[in-house]
């Protein structure tokens, strides 16, 4: 089994899993198969799905003699005629729903194993929403137990170990933390289905944080039993790969139509808002009059239908930057949901976001309403103004914002900064930007609209005040005189510009480090626009003109390696890699030894053999808690090798 994902958004990822039955790419769906009530057939599903993975539960299979015999006699996947990976569950819920299920633990995980299932489960105790601290206690160390006894009778089939710990946040992180000890090899997220039925995503989001924070993130993460569309970008958003769904078939006996956005009743629709296979050859009032199989048949294709694009456009997001957008859009869609994505908001949630969300994106943050401005990205943006940036002037010009980026809608100030000594900070609709920064990702990659919501503005004259603390703010309105104090030799706009995305970029001082001694800026001919900084000669850094960011080049990182220590901007090798880095050949996961924890996904960074001596330029593909982590996979995508330069651009 490997698990290696590819492209990160918010916590969640685009991730490639390979079983012996081939590879999936996550995040995805596994519809639930029952082999005594097929509705939708395993064949069908490859043929209208492109289904490549599905659940069925091995205690149905065990408990049926005649199933049981066929599994046992052809193999699992013979029985299903599914050629695709099949994971199976335990009995777990039946068993806690209708207390009938006399099996030993070990006894369904060897029956996995001999039916050939590609991914078992173990037989863990569930714990309901309202158990007490004590109870959900008591059934996680049995839970454990029961991982701990079953890894070994594993044999080839990968084994997947659920975190329990009811509602309680310490619980669950414990159960993942020392479930992640066990090396389990696929993490579902399990006691959740009675929060889901009563649409408590408040909840389920603690549960998610908490489970995800003590998990292993090498290893797949399931949410158990979570099949509603509804609830599919949030989960991805906070780190989960996998779902599976019985809604489809349960909620099409019922009559109920899945939507992106909730759940119609057939009966109360005129027109059918979807534009699947089957509601583009059906009227609503065709498919009302359908026979009760047939009409659950369609409904069930339909609601699977809308299961798999929602899945399709969450793989989308994730690979065009605009996972937040949907989630947010979601949320607008759905109070309970709503109010999942306020508590995104608190401190444990926003460290955790933090962490695994990249540098920059490929397109612009776009608003979509109050949660917008809290955004891990924009939060991250202006708590680092207020660590890394640092003024070179004791007086504070506050200008209000007229475009981006911000500086090209003010030529006049622009013309006079070589000769006015202060720092000029626009009022922007996220909070201040310093002009300087203006080009910087995500100041002219984020699009408000004209006039934003009150919570909005309030947060970013929070913040706005919050930065100006007790510096010594001027008024000036544009097509106005300047102090006179205030006039004298000063940075122009290149050189601030460099100095302040250095800082943000790289840690405060950075810009003083990179550019003491001759400088020289080459600009481009079309843009006009920064794009190499020369010092004394030699090429420090590259400016991107998508995010306004510096690459790093070799001259630079020698320059950041002896102007701050180490762990600082370093990602350690150890020595079996180091005659590949210094090649210029990337830096695969298991050779990394050490990070510096504050490196974000997408940053430059310096690669350092255990000695702290250079080895190289890259950019992270990987969190720094997941380096060294991963056993497969590339951590750091090199830029060049001390040995010699690979990438002259
Ligand atoms: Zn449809």
């Amino acid at each position: 089994m490997t698990f290696e994902p590819t492209t990160h958004d918010a916590a969640g990822r685009i991730a490639h899993l390979t079983t012996p039955h081939g590879t999936i790419t996550t995040p995805t769906l596994l519809p639930v198969i029952n082999p005594n009530k097929t509705l939708i057939t395993p064949h069908d599903m490859t043929t209208l799905f492109h289904t490549d993975i599905l659940i069925t539960n091995s205690y149905i299979i065990y408990k049926d003699p005649h199933l049981r015999q066929q599994a046992l006699d052809h193999g699992l996947h013979h029985l299903l005629n599914f050629q695709g990976t099949i994971m199976t569950d335990s009995g777990t819920f039946q068993s806690h729903v209708y207390g009938d299920v006399h099996l030993e633990p070990l006894q369904i995980v060897d029956f996995q194993r001999h039916i050939g299932s590609d991914i078992g489960t173990i037989l863990d105790i569930f714990s309901e929403p309202h158990h007490t601290h004590t109870q959900a206690q008591t059934d996680i160390t049995e839970t454990i137990r029961r991982a701990s006894i079953s890894i070994p009778h594993k044999g080839t089939m990968m084994l997947a170990c659920p975190v329990q710990g009811g509602i309680y946040p310490d619980l669950r992180t414990h159960c993942a933390q020392e479930l992640s000890n066990l090396h389990a090899d696929l993490y579902p997220i399990g006691g959740v289905v009675p929060l889901m039925e009563t649409q408590r995503y408040t909840d389920l989001t603690n549960v998610i944080i908490a489970s995800k924070q003590g998990l292993d993130p090498s290893r797949p993460v399931h949410l158990f039993g979570a099949g509603h569309p509804l609830i599919f970008p949030l989960a991805v958003a906070l780190g989960c790969d996998l779902f599976d769904s019985s809604a489809y078939a349960k909620y099409a006996a019922d009559d109920r139509y899945l939507l992106p956005w909730g759940t119609e009743k057939l009966p109360d629709l005129t027109d059918l808002p979807c534009p699947c296979p089957i509601c583009s050859t059906h009227t609503a009032s065709e498919l009302q009059a359908m026979t009760g199989d047939e009409r659950v048949r369609a409904l069930a294709l339909h609601n699977l239908y809308v299961s798999y694009a929602e899945l399709r456009t969450i793989r989308a997001a994730i690979a065009g930057g605009w996972l937040w957008e949907l989630v947010e859009q979601r949320a607008a869609s759905n109070p309970a949901l709503a109010d999942a994505l306020r508590l995104l908001r608190e401190p444990n949630a926003q460290r955790f976001l933090e962490m695994h969300e990249p540098r920059s994106k490929a397109r612009a943050i776009r608003y979509t309403g109050t949660a917008t401005i809290f955004r891990p990205l924009l939060q991250r943006f202006q708590d680092q103004l207020l660590t890394r940036y640092e003024s070179p002037y004791t007086t504070t010009i506050v200008i209000p914002e007229r475009g981006k980026p911000f500086a090209a809608y003010y030529p006049e100030l622009v013309k006079v900064l070589s000769a006015l000594a202060a720092d000029v900070v626009v009022d922007s609709s996220f909070g201040p930007v310093p002009l300087a920064l203006d080009e910087m990702f995500p100041c002219a990659q984020s699009l408000f609209p004209g006039i934003v919501d009150d919570e909005t503005r309030h947060e970013a004259s929070r913040r706005l005040q919050d930065f100006l603390g007790k510096k010594t703010v001027i008024a000036w309105s544009p097509g106005g005189r300047f102090p006179d104090a205030l006039t004298g030799p000063a940075l122009d706009l290149d050189t601030r510009r460099i100095r302040a995305v250095a800082d943000m970029q790289f840690g405060r001082g950075a810009g003083a480090i990179l550019f003491s001694g001759r400088l020289q800026l080459v600009k481009s001919k079309a843009t006009l626009k920064i794009r190499n900084v020369l010092v004394d000669g030699e090429h420090v850094v590259s400016m991107r003109a998508a995010d306004g960011m510096f690459t790093l080049k070799l001259a630079g990182a020698r320059r950041l390696l002896s102007g701050f220590a180490a762990p600082l901007l370093r990602v350690t090798v150890n020595d079996d890699a180091v005659p590949f880095v210094r090649d210029g050949k990337s830096v695969f996961s298991k050779f990394v030894s050490g990070c510096d924890p504050g490196l974000r996904l997408g940053d430059e960074c310096l690669i350092v053999d255990g000695q702290d001596a250079l080895l190289g330029v890259g950019r992270l593909l990987l969190c720094p808690g997941e380096m060294g982590v991963f056993q497969v996979g590339v951590a750091v995508k090199m830029r060049e090798g001390s040995g010699g330069e690979v990438d002259a651009s």
